[in-house]
């Protein structure tokens, strides 16, 4: 991977040196090598996983964290890349093969067509935490109309209930977090499955700022919901999430090695974009070619807006080691534990 640039080293020692603590738990993280993608089947052409030889693997994090985040220690929930170039089971097993359930844990992508029977066995074969299902793999019908409930089928969820599992879910619909039948089956998912531990990713997918005001009052109530952070970086979002969502159940994750692009996400007109300083696309991208600004990566990016955030919601010294490491560990140990017993 690329050397750190000047400008990086720099915002590394002015904004975040003095800021970050020792160690960060970075509790969303799409990990996979070459074995976890079907035969045959390629990333598109500007997939940002081009960047990094169509695989991100552990040791290319540990890298890249090295030169980015040289005090810090990274401990990591990973999960592989959910599309259908995916190879599920080959995912599962490549999550557990690089977990030691202390420092590093793993998921299995799971798809609403697998079979329970499947889904537990993806799991526990590879003594991992729990799952994420895959808003495409629901594709029965139009991606408009997909529903929590869709993604994630009754029986998988006793499972995960049963088992005391995560679940990572990246929500569907237009509207997202603000999205009524997205606010009332959160709710529901949470109070139906009370065991499973149910982590909203990216905060709701809510990018921008009336995307998430008013619409974190159900799930907050929730006992089993989570949120993560990541691709946050808007300090607005980040800060009435800190004012509003228990800071107890709130985990830093960043989407890497998504986060280890050159960009920026914005709020523009009650709408997001993400301003790409290379030339990848991830969504409602607008890539600068004439090169306007220079831009850091996006990692950077959410750790100023945690920063920001953190200022203006006044959390204390405690509360942003425990969003940054303490409570995903627990999380996920706990888990772990339940699971697995003594490693
Ligand atoms: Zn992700």
């Amino acid at each position: 991977m690329d050397n750190l640039s000047e400008t990086d080293m720099r915002i590394y020692e002015e904004e975040l040196r003095g800021f970050l603590p020792r160690k960060l738990f970075d509790a969303h993280v799409h990990l996979f090598d070459g074995t976890c993608l079907k035969s045959g089947k390629q990333f598109a052409e500007k997939s940002v996983y081009r960047k990094f030889g169509c695989e991100f693997r552990i040791e290319q994090y540990l890298e890249w964290a090295r030169q980015s985040l040289p005090e810090q220690e990274i401990h990591l929930n990973g999960f592989g890349q959910p599309s259908f170039i995916s190879d599920l089971d080959a995912s599962a097993v490549y999550s557990g093969r690089i977990s030691d359930n202390r420092r590093f844990f793993g998921m299995a992508l799971v798809s609403p067509k697998d079979t329970v029977e499947d889904v537990v066995r993806r799991v526990e074969a590879n003594r991992l935490i729990g799952y994420k299902p895959y808003l495409n793999f629901v594709d029965w019908k139009d991606k408009r109309d997909i529903t929590i409930h869709d993604m994630l089928p009754e029986e998988q969820m006793a499972a995960a209930d049963a088992k005391g599992l995560a679940v990572v879910l990246h929500i569907p619909r237009d509207e997202r977090l603000a999205d009524p039948i997205n606010q009332e089956q959160m709710v529901e998912l949470c109070h139906r499955y009370p065991k499973a531990q149910i982590i909203f990713a990216h905060i709701g997918r809510a990018y921008y700022l009336k995307n998430v005001i008013g619409f974190l009052d159900g799930i907050a109530a929730c006992p089993n919901a989570y949120v993560d952070t990541a691709m946050v970086n808007h300090e607005g979002v980040l800060e009435y999430t800190f004012r509003n969502f228990p800071r107890g159940r709130t985990l830093f994750g960043t989407d890497a090695p998504i986060a280890m692009l050159l960009g920026k996400s914005v709020e523009i007109n009650n709408q997001y974009a993400y301003l790409m300083g290379e030339d990848y696309a991830i969504g409602s991208t607008i890539y600068d070619a004439g090169q306007a600004v220079r831009f850091t990566s996006f990692y950077y990016e959410q750790l100023r807006g945690i920063k920001l955030a953190a200022q203006r919601a006044g959390l204390s010294r405690d509360e942003l080691e425990n969003i940054f490491f303490n409570n995903a560990d627990k999380l996920f140990r706990g888990i772990a534990e339940r699971n697995y017993g003594d490693q």
